[in-house]
């Protein structure tokens, strides 16, 4: 008789719990619960909204297609308490029954909510579609665009649709002397003059009032106030990248959350206190810019998951001390890639080398969709 196989339930499979579902396919019996029906990325904002065509190709992609996860049994539904004691979470299915799921390790992987392109909804591939076809008609059909907002979404929306869109006005409203303040300051220097080369307007010192209530989870229309002095500004369609991140763990018992809502973890990515949890990419409190999707600690995180298990030895977490990797997405079918130091490179033919780097090298095989 062979002994049964650890049970991984993997909380979340966007960006990293995906991946992590992949590592342990095959050396576990993983169950992967989403409230999507596939990967529903929250990356390349800018590219999704302005050619959402080239963004479905990476990162909007059905879990069937996915090889690695032929062994993993996924779930669509959302997670809605977790029995710590137990050892088990409970599920509401996309058609509405409930069911428990029972686990030996948990991994907590279900992000962050940020704007109206990263929400933890239940949603079908139809409402996958429609809202993303929705978002992209919207600003086609707008002559001037407001973005507001200094990080990687906000610039990567003004880059991409001033490149899509050359006859729209695009001006982008940021709060310190310049954007991208936590990337290497050569990250914006390059940007920015690529911005301006574009005709994006490009305003500093501009910290915008959100109105009462608002939740910067839709595009709005007309008029902007800032607290920092200025006149208001108004604008066709108005984009609220302004990083108000919202960890999604309303499901979680409070005492693995840190005073903001997130996991708290130690150098393994494992909750103190709880050997059977781990948490991992933007909803762990991994370091001060939760970088663990970023530094790509999923391979990690699956070796410590078999390691917990069988009594070995944890691997540490180092975290980048700066953001780091592509800000404005595939341009001119090359991807540029920033370091942490600011230096950057780029991959040419990017339509050839994806389906290796990408779907080979990073999935570990997926289906043409
Ligand atoms: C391969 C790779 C490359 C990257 N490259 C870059 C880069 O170049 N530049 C950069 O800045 N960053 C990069 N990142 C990081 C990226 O910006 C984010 O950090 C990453 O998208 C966060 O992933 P996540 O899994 O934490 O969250 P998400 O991808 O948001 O996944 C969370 C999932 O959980 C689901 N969920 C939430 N709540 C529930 C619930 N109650 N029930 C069921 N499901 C739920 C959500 O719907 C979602 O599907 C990269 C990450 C990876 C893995």
């Amino acid at each position: 008789m062979t002994a049964a196989r650890p049970r991984v339930v993997v909380a979340g499979l966007g960006d990293t719990g995906l991946l992590v579902a992949i590592h342990l396919s095959g050396r576990a019996d993983v169950v992967g619960i989403s409230s999507k029906p596939g990967l529903v990325s929250g990356q390349e904002l800018g590219l999704r909204l302005a050619r959402p065509r080239e963004w479905v190709r990476d990162y909007w992609v059905s879990f069937d297609r996915y090889r690695k996860l032929d062994a993993v049994s996924t779930v669509h539904g959302s997670l809605l308490a977790a029995d710590l004691d137990a050892k088990q979470v409970r599920v509401a299915d996309a058609d509405g029954s409930e069911r428990l799921e029972p686990y030996d390790v948990l991994v907590i992987a279900t992000g962050v909510s940020n704007g109206f392109w990263r929400q933890p909804d239940l949603q079908t591939r139809d409402q996958v579609d429609a809202a993303l076809t929705g978002a992209h008609e919207r600003l086609g059909s707008s002559a001037t665009v407001v973005v507001i907002g200094g990080g990687a979404a906000a610039v990567s929306s003004a880059l991409n649709i001033a490149t899509t869109w050359p006859d729209k006005q695009v001006d982008l409203y940021f709060p310190g002397e310049r954007a991208l303040p936590q990337h290497h300051g050569k990250v914006w220097d390059k940007l920015s003059k690529q911005l301006t080369a574009l005709g994006v307007g490009l305003h500093p010192g501009h910290r915008a009032v959100v109105p009462d209530g608002f939740g910067c989870d839709e595009i709005t229309a007309g008029e902007v106030a800032w607290s920092t002095g200025q006149d208001p500004v108004t604008a066709d369609a108005v984009l609220w990248t302004i990083g108000r991140v919202r960890p999604n763990t309303g499901w979680l018992p409070a005492e693995l959350l840190d005073e903001d809502g997130f996991v708290r973890v130690d150098e393994h990515l494992r909750v103190p206190g709880r050997d059977d949890v781990y948490a991992i990419g933007d909803v762990a409190a991994s370091d001060p810019l939760r970088n663990s999707a970023r530094s790509r600690a999923d391979a990690m995180l699956a070796s410590n998951v078999l390691a917990g298990l069988n009594g070995g030895v944890l691997k540490t977490f180092k975290p980048a001390v700066r953001r780091w990797g592509s800000v404005v997405g595939v341009q001119k079918n090359a991807l540029e890639v920033f370091t942490p130091t600011g230096q950057s490179f780029k991959i040419p033919a990017w339509s050839a080398l994806q389906p290796l780097i990408v779907w080979r090298g990073i999935y570990k095989g997926v289906r043409k969709g």
